[in-house]
């Protein structure tokens, strides 16, 4: 079996397409949906990671606003500049840069961005809202697995689905979204026994470990959809947790990397953003 490739590239250039209609519809009413980008410091990873989001940003004509702190600044700085954020009418989306350095707390400071422009669910009550299943922003990453899968049209509901990692912005929210799409789900992480064996129960297995090419063929089901979130920087370039050579002779349909998750992910913090300047809009 050759895995059919689901292509995030082009999933995530239809959903740009259809969020700048709705970007130019706001627009025409005075709303100008707008993303705050809170960094600290200015490392190479950082500002790859903001120039992306700037760039979908500017393709669908969101505003995305910069703010940029000295890397040795206080948590109380930081702090403060979420309140201010959290505070302004005119910032519908806030995002902090991720990992935050050692000296800051970040359980402070995830706190701080006010629950309605949580738009990449880093608010502890945004998550504690996902799991009783209120209305919450989910992590952006998570958002996009879920995306892949409707666009794909897989079947989740009644089928067993496997997460490989637990982590509160990947594994967890995925598990979760999972879930209320009626899928039976098992949660797996590094002390999980026999993890081929469980993984090869799912008909739909989701890897976000950080590990590259962990998940080989003898962790897939036949026909099985595999998600792979990875994002490894190895001397060959950079390589997801899933080794497709041998995982595509297996599973039924399988995203690359790079080219599967990592491209809808900045459209997903859009797609929120967009939702969060909607329902300012409508308070
Ligand atoms: P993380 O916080 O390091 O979590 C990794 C998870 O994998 C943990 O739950 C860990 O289990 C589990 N794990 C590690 N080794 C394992 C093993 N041998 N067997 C089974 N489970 C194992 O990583 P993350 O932030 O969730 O990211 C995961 C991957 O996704 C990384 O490659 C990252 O670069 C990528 N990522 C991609 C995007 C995107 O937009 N595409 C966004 C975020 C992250 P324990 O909990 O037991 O330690």
């Amino acid at each position: 079996m050759t895995a059919a490739r689901l292509d995030g590239r082009a999933m995530a250039a239809e959903l740009r397409a259809s969020l700048a209609g709705e970007v130019a519809g706001l627009r025409g009413r005075g709303v100008v949906p707008t993303l705050a980008v809170v960094v600290l410091g200015d490392d190479p990873a950082a500002r790859s990671y903001v120039r992306g989001i700037e760039r979908a940003a500017a393709a669908v004509e969101v505003d995305c606003r910069v703010q940029r702190l000295d890397e040795g600044a206080a948590t109380d700085t930081l702090a403060a500049t979420l309140d201010a954020l959290s505070a302004d009418p005119a910032v519908h989306g806030i995002i902090v840069q991720s990992p935050l350095p050692p000296g800051i707390d970040a359980a402070t400071i995830s706190a701080r961005v006010a629950v309605e422009k949580d738009v990449d669910g880093l608010n502890p009550t945004s998550a504690g809202r996902l799991l009783v299943g209120l209305p919450a922003y989910p992590p952006a990453t998570a958002a996009a697995v879920m995306e892949i899968l409707r666009r794909a049209g897989t079947p989740l509901r009644g089928t067993r689905a496997a997460v490989i990692g637990r982590s509160a912005v990947v594994g967890k929210p995925t598990a979760l979204l999972l879930l209320r799409e009626d899928a039976t789900v098992t949660l797996c992480h590094s002390r999980t026994a026999d993890l081929p064996a469980v993984a090869r129960e799912a008909d739909v297995l989701v890897v976000a470990v950080g590990r590259a090419r962990f998940v080989d063929a003898a962790f897939v089901k036949p026909g099985a959809t595999v998600i792979d979130v990875g994002i490894n920087a190895t001397e060959g370039g950079i390589v997801g947790d899933v080794d497709a050579e041998s995982v595509s002779t297996v599973a039924g349909a399988l995203t690359p990397v790079p080219g599967g998750v990592g491209p809808l992910t900045n459209v997903m913090l859009l797609r929120n953003t967009l939702d969060a300047a909607k329902a300012a809009s409508r308070r």
